[in-house]
């Protein structure tokens, strides 16, 4: 009978990226760590996890990376002591003493500690974003101490049996794109949820383009799967015809039906976002140079500005300076996201700092600095070079002339396509799927009826892509938004004229301009 890849893992008590290094290394093909492997392949894989065990070798670097959450001061020693041990790599230090079959991770990276996932949850209005984050935290967060009000910061640990994994709380893509929008990354894992009596909806297909475009691994979550009328099925067929094709029909989706509401199916779901964040191989470093992002910020009446970090290299200590764009503050005070004091806070923690004097936006990233004299000369330095860099921008502005690519190698053409219409829509991408030539694809992020909003913008800020609308004219506000980020955003009545556009486009990538 058939075994799943990590059910396997799991029984013979080595990591999940072991395992596909043996799989590897043995040229078997397999999409996920939850695709099946064949009987004799198990036979073979428990031979060569017997051959290790015989070999002497008692610390396996997987091991101890399995641990490092829980145990950094491990993790960041027992590869390096385990090393020269290796018995069948004389003279290479750089290959760790278990690779048998594949090659093993290179011990730079398996001295810095595995971090959490911080994963952000995305979908169609209605869906269920708020219920199914509603219901991790009320099951996964650990108890707050009486008489403290849970104040929304923003993000929340959830502690999971496989681990911490932390949730950007501000559901839809907003958060998502303010703060990709600002050069940050926040997100390591995208939930998508789609409602199994609704299917894919237009802010379904908007959220899977912004995964898909800042490459963040998605999982879908079928969420309502306790209602009657719910159809998980033609949810997946539905994703299909976006060429996301779910694990059971053969491709590399994960699809986890749950109902936020009975709470079927999360623990699966936790289950697959650990497992995503494992193969991710997620690391950070508790001693770099800190840096973060913030994820908001508000003011509150009586303490002032309270300003949500996410940790993502070093240390956070009360008393630090941190500066924020042309901003900066010393952290007097410190608390984790359920409202507990702190003192210090490592990697994947969100923290809420008090000491900002103004409120920072979302998704700028912030550094700490020496002293208050260094964080002021941050500062000063920013407030003067503002001006040139928003000349360079205007002057950086991407003409289709600049698009062109190195010539003649193959190229991507991103749009965001909008029109009156699904019948429009749908002529449009006929035409464009023509338009295509051997060197030039056109890659059509997004197609949706309507005008451009700012989260189009944003995606084709993320994505380089020009935005073309048919019979459909984008307000004044998102119009602006584009100009001020170089983004093409055309608007066309004549559908010959949008053709010569992307011919234009399409030229563009393939000869010099002079
Ligand atoms: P959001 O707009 O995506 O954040 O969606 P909400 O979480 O506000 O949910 C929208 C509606 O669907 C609410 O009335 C929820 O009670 C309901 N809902 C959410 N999840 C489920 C579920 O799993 N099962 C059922 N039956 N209803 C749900």
């Amino acid at each position: 009978s058939k075994v799943r890849i990590y059910t396997l893992a799991k029984d013979l008590g080595v990591e999940n990226q072991r395992m596909l290094e043996i799989l590897d290394g043995l040229g078997v093909s397999y999409k996920s760590v939850s695709s099946t492997i064949e009987e004799e392949t198990v036979d073979l894989i428990k031979q060569i996890l017997a051959e290790e065990g015989t070999e002497g070798t008692e610390t396996a670097p997987e091991a101890v990376a399995a641990e490092a959450e829980a145990a950094p001061a491990v993790a960041a020693t027992a590869p390096v002591v385990s090393a020269p041990e290796a018995p069948a790599t004389a003279g290479s230090d750089d290959v760790a003493p278990v690779a048998v079959a594949a090659e093993a991770a290179a011990p730079a990276t398996a001295e810095i500690p595995h971090r959490a996932p911080v994963v952000t949850i995305m979908g169609h209005v209605d869906h269920g974003k708020t219920s199914l984050l509603d219901y991790i935290r009320k099951t996964k967060v650990a108890a707050k101490e009486a008489g403290g009000i849970t104040q929304h910061v923003g993000a929340f640990e959830a502690q999971t049996s496989k681990g911490r994994i932390v949730f950007i709380d501000t559901p839809g893509h907003e958060a998502f794109t303010t703060i990709r929008a600002r050069g940050a990354n926040v997100a390591d894992i995208a939930i998508i949820v789609i409602a199994a009596d609704d299917s894919l909806m237009p802010q379904t297909r908007e959220a899977i383009a912004h995964a898909q475009a800042a490459k963040v691994p998605m999982i879908i979550a079928i969420n309502k799967v306790d209602l009657p009328q719910a159809d998980p099925d033609r949810v997946k067929t539905d994703l299909t015809q976006l060429n996301l094709v779910p694990e059971e029909y053969g491709g590399d989706l994960v699809v986890v039906p749950v109902s936020a509401k009975t709470g079927e199916g999360v623990e699966e779901l936790l289950e697959y976002i650990s497992l995503t964040a494992e193969l991710e191989d997620l690391r950070a470093d508790p001693k770099a140079a800190f840096g973060g992002v913030v994820i908001e910020g508000r003011v509150d009446r009586q303490q002032g500005v309270l300003t949500t970090v996410m940790v993502q290299e070093g240390t956070l200590h009360v008393g630090d300076f941190l500066v924020v764009g042309e901003n900066y503050g010393k952290i007097k005070a410190m608390n984790d996201s359920n409202g507990a004091r702190i003192k210090e806070a490592g990697p994947s923690t969100p923290v809420q700092i008090l000491g900002f004097s103004d409120v920072p936006n979302s998704g700028e990233k912030v550094a700490s600095a020496k002293n208050e004299h260094a964080a002021r000369e941050v500062v000063a330095s920013r407030q003067s070079d503002r001006r040139d860099i928003e000349d360079a921008r205007v002057q950086r502005r991407k003409t289709l002339e600049e698009m062109m690519g190195p010539l003649s190698e193959d190229r991507t053409v991103n749009l965001i396509v909008r029109a009156d219409s699904q019948g429009s829509v749908e002529a449009i991408q006929g035409i464009l799927a023509r338009r295509e030539t051997d060197n030039v694809k056109l890659n059509v992020m997004l197609a949706g009826i309507g005008a451009p909003t700012e989260g189009d913008v944003l995606l084709a800020s993320t994505a380089e892509a020009t935005i073309l609308c048919f019979s459909v004219t984008a307000p004044a506000g998102v119009k602006k938004i584009a100009d001020n980020k170089g983004i093409d955003l055309k608007s066309y009545k004549i559908i010959y004229e949008m053709i010569d556009e992307v011919d234009r486009l399409i030229k563009g990538n393939l000869e010099p301009v002079f």
